[in-house]
């Protein structure tokens, strides 16, 4: 079954209110507003805020249990996280490996890199790293075997090993375990580490890739449910999941509306919006940074350098690539951390434009929590936990939740959200009208059904007119 065409809230099971019950709340609170909810890793995990799960078939007890998210699932589009690259070194699994050594029914789930082969100091520059060093761990086991296993992202996540039966069988059961609490989209977390070729940059080989992609694809379609792979780098690869039947992620629209709004210029904006992917998930804010590769390609390099030097004005470290044979990203960035509306520099109306954008962009829009409250850059928690993207992951108690209501500019945001959600074009044609280099014309048709957005870049204004089905009158609102 197709997913709603309701925009998606992304929230973290414990920073709406505390837990899974506080958010529900929370969520009731906004009503028609959302119509999905992706949410981040419930289960319990050992490190990167969730993305380091033990099991997918359990909820982190500090969060709450199964009848939440099922109750979250009766009443939005449930969309939860797949964790295909990795798995928790305190995993049943890896622990049983730890015990046994190679005589652990669970070895090959995991990549041992003594396995694969010479690795010349050639081919380890090629791989893409994403910390300082090789993406090596050396374990010894408890009855004396030895192994470095690859692990891509922290010590605490353990690569899985596509090459084994045993990775699709967990897979195929967490699949099955979790649409059947509900779920109904699997965002599939960090897909692109998956494909490991010595040799290559062991990331989005292709076409291996696609492989492994369709058969996630296939498994959870047998399952009924969708797939939103995840991956940041040129927009070709989207283009390639959303041609291959899945909904690839919109991460060149952040970039490209800021640079838009920063410098009022529309140019580009409208060139990607003419050709972008039509079934693709968008997003301005995620729980990671704002990030640079997707727009690759899509905007000029001096303009991506000049959004880079302004925004980072404002945001904590940006997070770097860091591959040797890799750097084809602007200044070596990856991603900038800053909220949102700090990086549009609180400004209301280019904050509402935004939004009001990427309402009308083709897709699903998702809306981020801090994005939805209008947050501001949280430096006290990322003083505290040193984590860069915690800048943008504040924890909200239910009262600072209803404050953060209130503000002039969430209260337009909700009534735009309402609109989007409820105006019954959106499922029709889309349509990009001609405008200067200064606005956006962007509009919507499905029968007598008719919706336009106007924004002037200029002065940040966002008009919406409709045809108004009850009367039909044509009405107009400032958003
Ligand atoms: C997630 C990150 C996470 C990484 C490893 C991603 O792409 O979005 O938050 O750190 O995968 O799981």
């Amino acid at each position: 079954m197709a997913l709603r065409n309701q925009i998606q809230l992304i929230s973290y099971a414990d920073r709406l209110g505390g837990d899974l019950k506080t958010l529900n709340k929370a969520l009731q609170e906004l009503g028609d507003a959302i119509g999905g909810l992706h949410l981040l890793p419930f289960y319990p995990s050992n490190a990167d805020a969730g993305f380091s799960p033990l099991t997918h078939k359990e909820v982190d007890p500090r969060f709450g249990d199964w009848t939440d998210i099922e109750r979250l699932a009766e009443r939005y589009d449930l969309c939860v996280d797949l964790t295909v690259n990795h798995i928790a070194d305190e995993s049943e699994q890896f622990l049983d490996f730890l015990a046994n050594g190679f005589a652990s029914e669970h070895a090959d789930l995991f990549v041992h890199v003594d396995r694969m082969g010479e690795i010349t100091s050639d081919d380890l520059a090629k791989i893409h790293i994403r910390k300082e060093k090789e993406p090596f761990r050396q374990v010894v086991c408890d009855n004396g075997d030895s192994s470095r296993v690859w692990c891509t992202f922290t010590e605490r996540q353990i690569d899985l090993n596509w090459e084994s039966p045993q990775t699709y069988a967990l897979m195929e059961d967490y699949i099955r375990f979790l649409t059947e609490r509900g779920v109904r989209l699997f965002r599939l977390d960090a897909f692109g580490y998956t494909t490991k070729r010595i040799g290559t940059s062991c990331f989005l080989v292709e076409p291996d890739v696609y492989t492994m992609l369709g058969w996630v694809r296939n498994t959870a379609a047998r399952h009924g449910a969708g797939v939103l792979p995840e991956v940041h780098d040129h927009s070709s690869y989207q283009y390639a999941i959303g041609a291959r039947d899945m909904h690839p992620y919109g991460f060149a629209l952040p970039p490209l509306l800021l640079y838009s709004l920063l410098d009022a210029n529309s140019v580009h904006l409208k060139h990607w919006l003419r050709n972008c992917p039509r079934n693709m998930i968008t997003v301005l804010d995620t729980h990671d940074g704002i990030c640079i590769p997707d727009v690759e390609g899509v905007l000029p390099e001096s303009c991506i350098a000049a959004l880079i030097d302004n925004i980072s004005a404002r945001s904590a470290d940006p997070i770097l690539r860091r591959s040797a044979a890799n750097v084809h990203s602007v200044g070596a960035i990856y991603q900038l951390t800053c909220t949102f509306y700090d990086a549009l520099m609180r400004n209301d109306d280019a904050y509402i434009a935004a939004r009001a954008i990427q309402f009308f962009t083709p897709g699903i829009p998702q809306v981020y929590y801090v994005g939805l409250l209008a947050g501001c850059n949280d430096n006290e928690l990322l003083e505290q936990t040193g984590e860069a993207r915690d800048i943008n992951r504040h924890y909200y108690d239910l009262e600072e939740f209803h404050q953060a209501l209130q503000q002039p500019v969430v209260q337009r945001l909700l009534t735009l959200m309402r609109f989007r959600n409820s105006y019954p074009a959106f499922n029709g044609e889309f349509e990009l009208n001609f405008s200067n280099e200064f606005s956006v014309d962007m509009a919507w048709r499905d029968g007598s059904r008719y919706c336009r957005l106007f924004v002037d870049l200029n002065f940040k204004t966002a008009d919406i007119g409709y045809h108004d089905v009850k009367t039909g009158k044509l009405r107009h609102f400032r958003c």
